[in-house]
């Protein structure tokens, strides 16, 4: 099989970066993790502060094998897959070589392409730059909305009416933005309490 073709069928992947740390946003802040970045995205946010992570093909093409054993030589057993874009490729067997020696896997999704993988938390970032794919609606457990404009809140709304009525909430300040949101967000969840703020506390600390 080359290596396109071990891409195509999720056992091989392009890895940008994997490196393990504390996971800085959302419902986990505060947890070590490793995260398995992976390369390629087009989804095109202007704001993205990974751009580097947009073409695929800069970045080494890895078994899933090799994936796993470098997760392996950590403490943590949470892993979360990131990227770019990870939906883009079908994380099937990744996820279940992970289950299989003991992790327990995240993956944080914009949705843009359909859903593949075994997730024990699915964290849902929709984005304005490309529409998401219908199959992640069922399977977020965690609807996090990067604030970075005004019309971000009815963004924000029109996507949580679309959720499972137990998926949390998050409002987060886009990081170059935070002086202009963070105190709207404040008020927004004050006023609309089913809502949560997430900060990108791993950038306070200066961590990956
Ligand atoms: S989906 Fe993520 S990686 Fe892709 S452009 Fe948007 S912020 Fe960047």
């Amino acid at each position: 099989m080359d290596n396109k073709t071990a891409v195509a069928a999720g056992v091989m992947l392009p890895v940008m970066e994997a490196f393990y740390t504390i996971q800085g946003e959302g419902t986990f802040s505060g947890h070590a993790a490793y995260f398995i970045r992976l390369g390629g995205c087009d989804v095109g946010c202007v704001w993205c502060d990974v751009k580097d992570s947009w073409e695929s093909e800069k970045w080494p093409v890895l078994s899933i094998e090799e994936i796993v054993a470098q997760a392996k030589s950590f403490p943590g057993r949470k892993v979360v897959i990131t990227g770019g874009e990870p939906l883009m490729y079908n994380l099937d067997s990744l996820t279940a070589l992970l289950k299989q020696e003991g992790f327990v896997t995240h993956i944080e999704t914009s949705g843009a392409h359909p859903f593949s993988g075994d997730f024990d938390w699915v964290c849902f970032s929709p984005k304005k730059f490309k529409a998401p794919h219908q199959s992640i609606y069922a399977v977020a457990n965690e609807l996090k909305v990067v604030v970075f404009h005004k019309s971000d809140f009815e963004f924000a709304e029109k996507h949580a009416s679309l959720v499972n009525r137990d998926c949390k909430l998050l409002l987060q300040p886009e990081w170059s933005k935070a002086n202009v949101f963070t105190n709207q967000i404040i008020d927004y969840v004050k006023s609309h309490p089913n809502w949560n703020i997430s900060l990108q506390t791993h950038k306070f600390m200066d961590i990956p």
